[in-house]
């Protein structure tokens, strides 16, 4: 296999959003450029959620402004509602990320609605942002597995995706949240979205909780994903919430991707640079295999 691979880092956002301690935004700030400096060219920067909800991205505006995300169309921030838009745009957002899933159960508990309630929400500021000619990602959650409702049909994601794709999203990132499904059921998940969607705007968003993730992603890159989100050192998992993996990590799935032939324009040396900053500095506990065996060899 060969040709390249896009990463999309999500440790600055999805990695530090649950983080059992306070974080400094100069700390924020210095791990956004640890990245730029491994080579990473997409990142989440952050979130405009509520702060009382999730207060670690409390202050991402201030984060965007000083690591210059107006300039920098790879710089992608999370957003909730209306005011999160605003404020995404304000900061002079290039990208942002809407969210939903696969599961009204799952929905419910997370965004307090069905899927079909956030699809009818989320469209005119997907509309609003394509207006201002910014970027727009579409999460999908709970692609194979709900925590509440089980299995989740291939179909209803498919369907969804249809529904993101319709309303404006450029991207459709298909997220595994439970890090439970093996490979066989992935590639039934992206098959079915891909008779939908084409496979350059489909990104793999997947956990590693039952050490399935790097399996899964080798999965998806062999039906023709070429978006692959990943967190350094594998950050993500929270010690308040049992069950909750961490994202595949991003060495990991570089070395992995390498190896295999393709390019990603990452230096893994880069990146474990920004995962030791993390252990040093934030007290993350990496669960990167590949950063472990770096440490020791
Ligand atoms: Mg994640």
């Amino acid at each position: 296999m060969t040709g390249a691979v896009t990463i999309v880092e999500v440790g600055p956002r999805d990695g530090l959003q649950a983080h059992p301690h306070p974080i400094e935004t100069a700390a924020r700030i210095k791990l956004v450029s640890l990245l730029r400096k491994a080579g990473v060219r997409r990142l989440e920067v952050g979130a405009f959620v509520s702060p009382a909800r999730v207060p670690r991205m409390a202050d991402t505006g201030a984060v965007m402004e000083a690591v210059g995300s107006r300039e920098e169309p790879g710089d992608m921030v999370l957003i909730a509602n209306e005011r999160g838009l605003d404020q995404a745009l304000e900061h002079g957002a290039r990208a942002i990320a809407v969210f939903t899933a696969a599961s009204d159960a799952f929905a419910e508990r997370n965004i307090g609605s069905t899927v079909a309630a956030s699809l009818d929400r989320f469209a005119p500021i997907v509309s609003r942002a394509r207006s201002a000619g910014v970027f727009v990602r579409g999460y999908i959650s709970t692609i194979t597995d709900c925590p509440y409702a089980g299995p989740v049909e291939p179909d209803a994601v498919k369907n969804v995706a249809r529904a993101l794709d319709a309303m404006g999203c450029a991207e459709i990132a298909l997220g595994e949240t439970l890090g439970r499904a093996t490979p066989n059921r992935i590639a039934a998940v992206v098959d079915a979205v891909a008779t939908a969607i084409p496979l350059d705007r489909i990104a793999a968003h997947f956990h590693d909780t039952y050490g399935m993730g790097l399996a899964n992603v080798r999965e998806a890159v062999r039906l023709g994903v070429r978006t692959v989100d990943a967190a350094a050192g594998g950050l993500g998992g929270c010690p308040f919430a049992p069950g909750a993996a961490g994202n595949v990590a991003t060495e990991d799935v570089v070395y992995m991707l390498h190896g295999l032939g393709f390019e990603t324009g990452i230096d893994l040396d880069g990146i474990r640079a920004a995962t030791r900053f993390c252990r040093d500095e934030l007290g993350v506990v990496p669960t990167s295999r590949v950063f472990a065996a770096m440490a020791k060899a």
